[in-house]
């Protein structure tokens, strides 16, 4: 996608490298991956599958770089949308130092790890448990069993219980993940969060808008693509062009509801979080289009940022 960012000189013993999160929906991931950086990077939303890309955050500690990458669900892959989700959690699993596999802390090993063990069997790198969502456990000592049920599954190489949603465990989880990397020096710039582009950041921040207003199944339906953002001005606020795609004309009457009252919602609702980010006022327009059945058409699905780069 791009040239590789040049590296940085360090101490001997500094390490460096990448980590990805897996795990079956829902487990909590893009919150972790959150949590890990201190900001937010990745969508969360209550409903599963939302992330569709391989979302990568940079934490960097005076003793090393982990480069997190957030991952789509493990899920048995429908269409062809499903496919390329599937293969981006292959690649990640196969290029990276470190894997990171999020389970739910309350439900059973069978559901929340049901096919996890199998996409592990090709994987060389060191596998972590982080077993999460621990603050809805509030009898502690049904973990330990639990973790024990894990490790007579795979040969983790470290079992780490933690809340994304509170913090607890996730300074343990990043130490011993960083402990594992190779050593190396920081690829990365220190003050680097990611290595996305902005536009990509602002098109995850409106579909994950999209699922937090809107019922059913329509989010599912929706992609979006940004344009470049552009400064029009001192005093102007950032002028920031979106489209939201479709693959119905019902869907495009559905996201832009009564008299507009849906996008307008979603685009409030983005925008004060784009105003966050960027520190500067934002105006966000935004346009509904229908891109007929996008989901199982190899172009669109290229031209709307779904493709394998590398
Ligand atoms: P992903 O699909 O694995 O990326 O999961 P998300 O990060 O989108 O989270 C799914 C849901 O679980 C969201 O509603 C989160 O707020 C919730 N969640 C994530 N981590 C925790 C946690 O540690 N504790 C609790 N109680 N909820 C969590
Ligand atoms: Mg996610």
């Amino acid at each position: 996608m791009s040239t590789p960012p040049p590296r940085f000189t360090s101490a001997p013993d500094h390490r460096a490298g990448f980590a990805s999160l897996i795990g079956r929906p829902n487990v909590g991931k893009s919150t972790l991956l959150n949590r890990l950086l201190g900001q937010k990077l990745a969508i969360v939303s209550p409903k599963p599958q939302t992330t569709r890309n391989r979302i990568r955050g940079i934490r960097t500690r005076p003793e090393g770089q982990v480069i997190y990458v957030d991952t789509p669900g493990l899920h048995p892959p429908q269409g062809k949308l499903g496919r390329f989700l599937a293969a981006t959690v292959a690649q990640a699993m196969e290029e990276v130092d470190v894997v990171i596999l999020v389970a739910d802390a309350k439900a059973p090993l069978e559901s929340s790890a049901e096919g996890v063990f199998q996409a592990l069997q090709p994987v060389t790198a060191p596998v972590v448990l982080a077993l999460n969502k621990v603050d809805l456990v509030p009898d502690k000592s049904r973990l330990l069993p639990r973790l024990q049920a894990y490790a007579d599954r795979y040969p983790f190489r470290a079992l780490v219980p933690i809340s994304a949603m509170d913090g607890t465990g996730v300074d343990r989880l990043a130490d011993v993940t960083l402990g594992l990397l190779p050593a190396g020096p920081a690829l990365y710039p220190a003050d680097t969060v990611t290595d996305q582009p902005e536009t990509l950041f602002v098109a995850e921040t409106i579909r994950e808008k999209l699922f937090l207003t809107m019922r059913q199944e329509v989010p599912y339906a929706c992609a979006v693509r940004v344009e470049e953002p552009v400064e029009r001005g001192p005093d102007a606020p950032l002028y920031i062009r979106g489209e939201i795609f479709v693959e119905r004309p019902s869907q495009k009457a559905i996201v832009i509801g009564e008299g507009g009252a849906m996008l307008k919602r979603v685009g409030q609702a983005a925008r004060r979080e784009l105003e966050a980010f960027f520190g500067v006022r934002v105006f966000l327009d935004l346009r509904v289009r229908v891109r007929p059945d996008w989901r199982q058409d190899d172009r669109a699905l290229r031209e709307l940022g779904y493709q394998r780069t590398s």
